[in-house]
């Protein structure tokens, strides 16, 4: 006996799909081409993975727990270690499976049908997507010419739609440009939307928004452990709001998202954060010479950024940014990441800081692609 239905009673996909929401439909998934290259600057990881001993550490402790049961209801480790870590009370934080995760309960328990929200972009694709998947209207915003953010056009979306949310991404994926504190101050006090401040980034650069939580019950602040905490593997992240939202949030989130092992070895890794700050604080100057050195090489046009990677224009006339992208790949062994398809950025492309070696490995490969043929 089987279960596959013969011809006859096969029915067509599309009596599943016609019960897909449309707008879903429409959508393209958010997706990653896979690539094995010897040097990875495609997804602005950090090229340190967490130091050894406190690897070990964290492995001993794993090694304790029962695993034949669930996690404890609320992560409260993870939870008081970021409440020590930021000085925010515990029932203002949530953590989740990657900062990701909270990108989707925030809009999923705020948008719905009829509902705006206003995004800058070119920006992270998947605000964009939580936003239709959940129904509602993506406004999106255009960034100034020199891609930084523009605050009067934000303000007046938001005003003329009547936005419940506006989306802001700082440092921003993929430009790196970032707001001021007087720049968030003016969006958060001109609107009376929810502001998710998306900062990914912001131990690389930028201005950190925390303190500003205090009083503004509005205003909502998101952190991954992916970037600078070295654990994308592991997945986690943290959202910081006034416990009265924070507690609505919640609802939309999976009991038992955080595994024990994240919930470890994120506690960990948080409260052992000056081991990881020295490696921090050479990504930024990595990004820094990286920047320097990348406008020295001509047909380049290079955005500065806050963030651990740089986005540049192939601008030389004879010179396809898909050119410059094979080439990286497979003459030098380095992956970048083709962000030429978000608005604004035609022939763009994003490459994250290294190691110094890496680095150099990128700048070696680029300044011959971009200099051969010349003089
Ligand atoms: N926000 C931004 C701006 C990002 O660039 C990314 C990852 N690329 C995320 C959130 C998601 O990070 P996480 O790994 O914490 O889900």
């Amino acid at each position: 006996m089987t279960d596959r239905p013969d011809q006859q009673t096969m029915e067509s996909a599309e009596t599943a799909l016609r019960h897909v929401k449309p707008a879903v439909r429409a959508l393209g998934a958010y997706t990653l081409k896979p690539y094995e290259p010897h040097i990875k600057l495609n997804q602005n990881e950090s090229p340190y993975d967490v130091p050894r001993a406190l690897k070990e550490r964290i492995h001993a402790m794993l090694a304790e727990r029962p695993w034949n049961r669930y996690p404890p209801f609320v992560a409260s480790n993870f939870i008081q270690a970021v409440s020590e870590a930021t000085r925010w009370p515990g029932d203002g934080i949530l953590v989740a499976n990657g900062s990701n995760e909270l990108i989707q309960s925030v809009l999923a328990v705020t948008v719905g049908p009829g509902v705006s929200v206003v995004i800058p972009e070119p920006t992270f694709t998947l605000y964009r997507l939580m936003t239709a998947v959940n129904g509602g209207t993506a406004v999106s915003v255009a960034l100034a010419d020199d891609l930084r953010f523009d605050v009067d056009a934000i303000i007046r979306a938001a005003v003329d739609t009547d936005a419940a949310v506006v989306v802001l991404c700082s440092p921003n994926n993929p430009t790196g440009s970032s707001l001021t504190r007087d720049e968030i101050l003016r969006i958060h006090d001109a609107t009376d939307a929810l502001i998710l401040l998306d900062q990914a980034y912001v131990e690389f650069g930028g201005y950190d928004a925390i303190p500003l939580l205090q009083g503004r019950p509005r205003l909502v602040v998101l952190r991954t452990f992916s970037k600078a905490m070295a654990m994308a593997g592991l997945r986690a992240g943290y959202m910081l709001a006034a416990p009265a939202l924070t507690a609505e949030v919640n609802k939309a989130k999976l009991p038992y998202n955080i595994n024990f092992f994240t919930e470890c070895a994120a506690a960990e890794v948080l409260r052992c954060r000056s081991e990881l700050a020295p490696l921090v604080a050479s990504i930024s100057a990595e990004r820094d010479r990286i920047h320097a050195e990348m406008r020295m090489i001509p047909g380049l046009r290079v955005y500065p950024s806050d963030a651990n990677f740089i986005l540049f224009r192939v601008e030389a006339p004879g010179v396809a940014h898909t050119e410059v992208f094979d080439r990286l790949l497979e003459d030098h062994g380095v992956l970048v990441r083709d962000v030429s398809k978000y608005p604004m950025l035609d022939r763009c492309l994003r490459v994250n800081a290294g190691t110094p070696a890496e680095n150099d490995a990128f700048l070696d490969g680029l300044r011959s692609i971009m200099t051969q043929g010349e003089g």
